[in-house]
């Protein structure tokens, strides 16, 4: 399968969410990386950009709550292209009311290969990596033959069916 390269600019656009129990910890880590951070975009699920937006004192972009589509607004974000960085501090102790839209937020970042740190050391690790503050190419599958793959087979495929369907 051929790849494709997606420019990530130095200034990154970084997503945050936070669980409940895991707002102490995302806010504590954001207070003490505080200049690294405000160096880039950021938006959050609804409760964490609006803590976030205490303890930074900057403008932070505030989705809807994650259990009310904020995380699904960020799998639409990556989708488009437009998310460099996630910051998801999910909590592995608690099931939450929105299982499936934080599945799918993992799953979407992994499709589109954009970095996730999902505690404080990964976090840590990736906050202070060189490439935060540099230009990045994210590689990515080339996906046109997904988009293409009914191209040619779409009558071999209705033939198919009928043929089983026949008596
Ligand atoms: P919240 O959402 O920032 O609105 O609390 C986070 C989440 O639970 O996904």
């Amino acid at each position: 399968m051929s790849h494709i390269a997606l420019p990530v600019p130095p200034r990154k656009r970084i997503a945050l969410v936070a669980h409940d129990h895991k707002k102490k910890d995302l806010m504590e880590w954001a207070k003490f990386n505080r200049n690294l951070l405000i160096q880039h975009e950021l938006c959050a699920t609804g409760t964490t950009g609006t803590l976030l937006e205490k303890v930074l004192g900057i403008e932070v972009l505030k989705l809807q709550s994650g259990p009310l589509g904020g995380d699904q607004q960020i799998g639409a974000k990556i989708a488009e292209g437009v998310i460099d960085f996630i910051l998801f501090f999910w909590d592995p102790l608690e099931p939450q009311p929105h299982d499936p839209d934080v599945k799918a937020l993992l799953r979407l970042a992994v499709v589109w290969n954009v970095p996730v740190a999902c505690n404080r050391a990964s976090a840590d690790f990736m906050i202070s990596s060189p490439l935060m503050s540099s230009s990045y190419e994210r590689t990515l599958p080339d996906f046109d033959a997904h988009l293409n793959r009914f191209e040619e087979g779409m009558d071999e495929k209705t033939e198919t069916t009928s043929a089983v369907d026949k008596p």
